[in-house]
């Protein structure tokens, strides 16, 4: 799993941000990625990367500000365009379905693949063999949800050291041992699944909330995640604004991991008005907590493999 950031400003953009978009991708779990928010000119973020549209599978809005969802027609049009005919699931709050359907149909927009566009109520919104994704709604000036991805645990290695150990043959039984099934081999011997696998993998955790101030529910979504994605539009020095925007500060942001037991925190949503130099001064206001703190940039890539998260290096 990689989380890939297109954009990372707040409100609008700006040369050094464009507006929110985050990327999980799962080319290696399902073949696929998944997006959060689509402000203004993601496709052309896109255009950026190794990303196809088409291999876009889900997108989760947070909720309706402009910053979040002006990017949605364009994108959506362009995957038909470029051959995407996998359907494509929308997950966002009442409103989301009007605002896509009429916008498509006031362009002329012809989409050839199956879109489905769910609007939710907090609690468990999707969930298949592999993923759970819960939604919860947190604290904006409008209706904002939150989004916690987990991920199954993974089946357990096979030990074929061991299934020789027991004489079992190479063939499907091995499989059946593998997927946790007890097999009975050709004398009527016994193997169970427990004595030639190894432990159970736990998945990983990611939660990724939209715009909010520091609420109750950003902790309660975001406890025990391996990496939380919160907003940090402001500091400490412009605390005052983040409390009448329904907005959060870094320090917010940092307080939610903390009391969350999270892992791993990045911060996303910067307003435009904090410069490089600002960054690595709002950086050093969070410097003081236990666990690793990033600010996310456009383009800022993370990949999390074996428990541990890591920055990949930029070109
Ligand atoms: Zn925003
Ligand atoms: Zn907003």
């Amino acid at each position: 799993m990689q989380l890939l950031f297109l954009g990372t400003g707040a409100g609008m953009p700006s040369k050094q941000r464009n507006t929110t978009a985050t990327v999980l991708k799962l080319l290696d779990e399902r073949g696929t990625f998944w997006m959060f928010d689509c402000g203004e000119a993601t496709q052309h973020q896109i255009l950026h990367t190794t990303l196809k549209p088409r291999k876009l599978e889900k997108l989760f809005i947070t909720h309706l500000h402009g910053d979040h969802i002006y990017g949605l027609p364009g994108l959506l049009g362009s995957r038909s365009f470029l051959g995407g005919d996998e359907p494509l699931t929308i997950y966002g709050p009442v409103g989301i379905k009007a605002w896509i359907e009429l916008t498509l149909a006031t362009s002329k927009t012809h989409i050839k693949y199956e879109l489905n566009i769910i609007e939710i109520e907090e609690g468990t919104i999707f969930e298949d063999d592999q993923f759970i994704v819960e939604a919860k709604l947190l604290e904006h000036v409008i209706p904002c949800f939150g989004y916690k991805v987990m991920q199954k645990p993974l089946p357990p290695e096979l030990l074929i050291e061991k299934t020789d150990a027991f004489g079992v043959p190479r063939g499907p039984l091995l499989r059946q041992l593998k997927e946790g099934h007890d097999v009975e081999l050709a004398d009527g011997r016994i193997v169970k699944s427990f004595e030639v696998t190894g432990k159970p993998k736990e998945g990983f955790q990611v939660t990724i909330l939209g715009d909010t101030k520091f609420c109750k529910n950003s902790i309660l979504l975001s406890k025990g995640s391996d990496i939380v994605v919160h907003e940090g539009t402001f500091d400490l020095e412009t605390a005052e604004l983040a409390g009448l925007y329904g907005h959060s500060t870094i320090v917010d942001a940092a307080n939610v991991c903390k009391e969350a037991d999270a892992k791993h925190l990045i911060v996303n949503h910067i307003s435009a008005r904090f410069m490089p130099s600002d960054i690595k001064e709002m950086i050093t206001q969070v410097a003081h907590y236990d666990f690793p703190i990033y600010i996310a940039h456009d383009f800022t890539e993370y990949d999390w493999a074996n428990g541990q998260l890591r920055k990949i290096p930029s070109e």
